[in-house]
């Protein structure tokens, strides 16, 4: 296949918004932004700084040639995770971070059967109502990290009386496969001083931890309970570890 050749002027309006995080030897991330991305929340428009990442099979510092071979590498046909960060994300002392796994029915459709709306959209106003801090979008979580196909396999399974963790399993995934390497790596770029995490997840917080995040605490995010998600969220609570805060208004197990 040709490959494009990259204008000189287009280069040098793009080679200081790209920086390689080299995981491995054989891969590394493409940093790409800050992008300004105003936003609206709730009818009012905040603005956040976008970065988006790339995990590559090739680790090279002449950004030249990544950029190149964008066109012909079908990028559409896989997901890249994001970042959106808030405030001086760098410098301040104290910020907050949510670690949110794409969720197309949730975060997009606005699907009831699971919080994933309500939590993407109340982390982005904690975060801003806070002033610092950043929320990672995970592209490669979806379903926990089945995949979106295998998770309307496991909403059939669903609708025939399995819980969340049964239906995983009982498709041959283990419950939870998510991994938060890449995100992490990205974060140590933005970040070095430590950070306090949106989540009801202990295994999450104990997953970011192995990982290498420097965590100074936790703000648990409950809400928008239905007659639909119940089950799910009673799952999260029994199965999967979830703490369950009682001050929080509206709870899941009545
Ligand atoms: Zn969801």
């Amino acid at each position: 296949m040709e490959q494009m050749k990259l204008g000189s002027k287009v280069f040098s309006i793009l080679k200081d918004k790209i920086q390689l995080i080299q995981t491995e030897e054989d891969r590394g991330i493409y940093l790409v932004g800050p992008i300004r991305l105003p936003v609206n929340l709730d009818g009012e428009t905040v603005e956040f700084k976008w970065y988006c990442w790339l995990n590559y099979d090739v680790v090279t510092e002449d950004y030249e040639r990544i950029i190149e071979r964008l066109s012909s590498s079908n990028l559409a046909e896989y997901q890249q995770s994001s970042v959106l960060v808030y405030g001086d994300f760098k410098n301040a002392d104290d910020a907050l971070i949510r670690m949110h796994s794409i969720c197309h029915t949730g975060d997009i459709f606005g699907s009831k059967r699971c919080d994933c709306g309500y939590q993407l959209k109340q982390s982005m106003k904690k975060i801003t109502e806070h002033g610092v801090g950043a929320l990672f979008y995970l592209a490669n979580h979806e379903g926990r990290g089945i995949g979106l196909f295998s998770k309307a396999m496991a909403y059939v399974l669903q609708e025939n009386g399995y819980d969340t963790v049964e239906a995983n399993e009982s498709l041959g995934f283990v419950n939870d496969s998510r991994n938060y390497d890449d995100a992490i790596q990205v974060l140590k770029t933005l970040r070095i001083k430590p950070v306090t995490l949106i989540t009801n997840n202990p295994k999450k917080l104990e997953a970011l931890e192995n990982a290498g995040l420097l965590l100074s605490g936790r703000v648990p995010l409950w809400g928008d309970v239905s007659e639909y998600n119940k089950k799910y969220l009673e799952t999260k609570v029994v199965k999967s570890g979830h703490i369950k805060e009682d001050n929080e208004g509206t709870c899941c197990n009545d």
